[in-house]
């Protein structure tokens, strides 16, 4: 006997975006922050395809010491400008429990990354924190194991978690990693959160971005989050799975169609850039 399938919690990011269950936000911008001209090219374009918020790290979480380690803080600035400038939410990482506060005031969205997913000091900071959390899931975390983790920040107080399913480790070199999109339905029954997929870091190859995005909508998802940098040959950070530009608009194009199909809509503002402004104090923000 299956279990009867739960619909998800809204969670609302500003007065403008929320996640509920007939919406569809995506998030998409670059992997990291680089340069002034590239955050502000690249969120100019998002939010003209229809994006709902913007992505872009500024603390990067590398396998190697000698890569480069984001901008920091002088990057968090940007992320505000940009938000500015297009009136898109920033969703952003924040890798150190001490840099939560600064994050926050910057940005509607926190992202705690896969690497961090059972880091248990920052899922408590980021309960604390006001602000509404993205959390991925470790490479090779079970179910169990990431909803234990999204206990951690509902437990401080914060309802406002949602989900991301990015891939798990395969066996496999042929794609970074395995997107589970089984996990979908099954999180469904299980729980009330949001869950959004990320197909750019599950595959690691910009053209498989389309199929997997619609194969989340598919599968029930409640948003996506998508790499998007106008120049990805140069890109510092995950180059080869973002998208052109001229991907994402066509992306976007395409998506309308497999959204309605799953009974949901991308949200009207998307169409018509009219997302309200936030402030780089954080006003508009809608908290
Ligand atoms: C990211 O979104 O930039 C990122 C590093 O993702 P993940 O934690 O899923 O690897
Ligand atoms: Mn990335």
């Amino acid at each position: 006997m299956t279990a009867e399938p739960k619909y998800c919690r809204r969670v609302q990011i500003t007065d403008e975006v929320c996640f509920e269950p007939d919406s569809f936000p995506v998030m998409a911008g670059p992997c990291a922050v680089e340069t002034r001209d590239q955050l502000m090219a690249t969120a100019q374009v998002v939010m003209e395809a229809g994006a709902t918020m913007l992505r872009g790290g500024v603390f990067k979480p590398r396998t190697s010491p000698h890569s480069f380690q984001g901008l920091g803080h002088e990057g968090l600035e940007l992320l505000a400008e940009a938000s500015s400038m297009t009136g898109l939410p920033v969703v952003t990482e924040v890798l150190d429990p001490r840099d939560v506060g600064a994050v926050a005031e910057c940005v509607a969205m926190l992202q705690v990354g896969s690497r961090n997913m059972q880091n248990f000091s920052l899922l408590r900071e980021v309960g604390q924190s006001g602000r509404p959390v993205l959390l991925k899931r470790g490479a090779a975390a079970t179910l169990e194991e990431w909803l234990g983790a999204a206990e951690y920040v509902l437990g401080e107080g914060n309802p406002d978690v949602v989900l991301c399913e990015r891939g798990i480790r395969g066996f496999d070199p042929g794609v970074r990693y395995t997107l589970d999109l089984a996990v979908i339905p099954r999180l469904r029954q299980l729980s009330d959160l949001p869950v959004i997929v990320d197909p750019s870091h599950a595959t690691g190859a910009g053209d498989l971005v389309h199929a997997m995005a619609f194969a989340a909508v598919a599968a029930g998802a409640d948003g996506l989050i998508v790499e998007v940098h106008p120049d990805p040959g140069h890109a510092r950070c995950d180059g080869p799975q973002a998208l052109l530009p001229s991907d994402f608009f066509s992306l976007m194009g395409e998506l309308g169609r497999w959204t309605s199909l799953a009974g949901r809509s991308l949200p009207e503002c998307q169409s018509h850039g009219l997302l309200g402004t936030v402030g780089t104090d954080g006003s508009g923000m809608g908290r």
